[in-house]
């Protein structure tokens, strides 16, 4: 009810729930509560959580916040899903995105941009006034001082996660469920000072969750801090016979891995991640989680990963090549929206025209004209290749001892909804991915952790990438940082 009724009073200003599901809710919590009772339940049990709007959730809103999914109610739930409900977990509702999870800001969304509960401030000088009424009355009192206010400009959360990261900052769910492509888990818990993990690619089950890139994509939590995080993690990963790319392995107890010391860990520090025109508080940040691991005994050691500069460029070749063949079947006659034409092409047309916003349109036509004849062999295989070789790098230096890596992980603070830079030229918006992607395309485990304020007091984060299915150093050296 506490959660419910902050949802009733932020949603309005934030926009990060699609869909609030209170029925529902209440009566799970009923049944948590008489679990609960009789020393019964889960790991999660009465836990509200908010789920992102891309994993299936059976006769519940589920539309990717896409209008092409209008009126979608699956009649299936999601393997994330079903393990959390079956952990006990409460659903609050469905969390506002970008449309099937392409962008990096939640604006792309159906259903309009999420905003961050956080604003910067501004230090002013302030003149005070000349008199003011002392004990004895008016005495002077002239002289400037400093004081911090608010500017009302409203950022976004990060995306495409955007709406899970503002809904767990503002207290609006305990936990959320996120996805992770290009960064899309870690950009917006990096923005909302909040933590988010994306696991190796094939610890959590796909099946059930809206497609986008299936080579790249991977679901993972958002939360509060990094024991939330570990024990949400837990119970989402599971081996899938429905998903032939999840791995049989067993799930550890990553909670269990927090609070162990770090001492004689080696901390991979890559150079290549130092990029031209880097802001110096994001610097001076990075500077700082080395100087905290240090301190925690762990021993820092310079890496190269040479075909970094590659890893952007090359994502957004490889996931528009996949979403163009996964958002095929977006056809106006198995889901969603229906627009009527004069016969079925000219319906199929008219319906897509109608469906995608721009964003998903411009990944559409990328996508099909990287796979088409003539085109394959010079931007997709060799994208594919590319691929490889970043995985390679990130090979050969955990082959060398290395345990885990420390980047920033986004080149700035979150920014301004509607950045006039960003709306005129989308490559500028994908620079916003140029620490978390390489994660994605190795498929490695990343990790987002709050791990300061910028000078105008907005969260800044830090990126810790580990060695395939070991998330467990990740929560341990996480935790030394948050
Ligand atoms: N910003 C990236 C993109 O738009 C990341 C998306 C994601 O991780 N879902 O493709």
């Amino acid at each position: 009810d506490a959660y419910l009724s902050a949802i009733e009073r932020a949603n309005p200003a934030l926009n990060a729930y699609v869909a609030v599901t209170d029925d529902k809710a209440r009566g799970m919590a009923k049944i948590s509560d008489a679990k609960l009772a009789k020393g019964e339940g889960g790991s999660l049990e009465g836990i509200p959580l908010g789920i992102k709007d891309l994993f299936g959730t059976e006769g519940i809103h589920t539309q990717a916040c896409s209008h092409v999914l209008d009126g979608f109610k699956p009649r299936y739930e999601s393997t994330v899903t079903a393990n959390l409900w079956s952990d006990g977990a409460v659903m609050l509702g469905k969390l506002n995105m970008d449309e099937f999870a392409m962008g990096s800001s939640n604006e792309t969304s159906y259903y309009g941009p999420v905003v961050n509960p956080w604003r910067r401030s501004r230090l002013d000088t302030v003149v005070m006034p000349t008199t003011h009424q002392g004990d004895g009355g008016f005495v002077s009192a002239g002289g400037t001082r400093t004081a911090r206010t608010l500017d009302n400009a409203q950022l976004v959360p990060g995306g495409s996660s955007g709406g899970s990261a503002s809904a767990v900052s503002a207290f609006l769910c305990a936990g959320a469920t996120a996805t992770d492509t290009g960064g899309s888990i870690r950009q917006p818990a990096a923005f909302t000072g909040t933590v988010g993990i994306k696991p190796t690619y094939g610890r959590c089950s796909r099946w059930g969750i809206v497609a986008f890139a299936s080579s790249l994509d991977q679901a993972g939590p958002i939360a509060r801090d990094v024991r939330d995080a570990a024990i949400l993690l837990k119970s989402m990963a599971s081996v899938d016979p429905k998903d032939t790319t999840s791995v049989d392995r067993p799930v550890p107890d990553y909670e269990a891995a927090i609070g162990k010391p770090v001492k004689g860990m080696k901390v991979g520090i890559p150079r290549e991640y130092r990029v031209d025109g880097m802001p110096e508080e994001i610097e001076a940040l990075w500077q700082k989680g080395i100087a905290w691991l240090r301190d925690a005994g762990a021993e820092i050691v310079d890496i190269s990963l040479p075909h970094t500069k590659y890893a952007l460029p090359a994502y957004y070749i490889v996931a528009p090549a996949e979403a163009s063949s996964n958002l095929a079947r977006y056809d106006g006659v198995r889901y969603g929206l229906r627009v009527p034409g004069k016969d079925i092409v000219d319906m199929y047309e008219k319906t897509r025209a109608a469906g995608f916003g721009r964003e998903v349109k411009r990944r559409i036509m990328i996508g099909t004209y990287v796979l088409s004849a003539g085109y394959y062999d010079a931007y997709y295989l060799q994208a594919q290749k590319v691929r490889n070789l970043i995985k390679r790098d990130f090979e050969t230096v955990f082959a060398a001892g290395v345990d885990v890596i420390l980047t920033p992980a986004t080149p700035s603070a979150a920014f301004g909804i509607a950045d006039e830079d960003m709306a005129a030229d989308p490559v500028k918006m994908y620079l916003n991915d140029i620490f978390t992607v390489t994660v994605n395309m190795a498929g490695l485990p990343g990790i987002a952790v709050p791990a300061g304020l910028d000078a105008k007091g907005l969260p800044l984060g830090l990126q810790l990438i580990g060695r395939p299915f070991d998330e467990e150093t990740l929560f341990q050296t996480a935790h030394v940082i948050e």
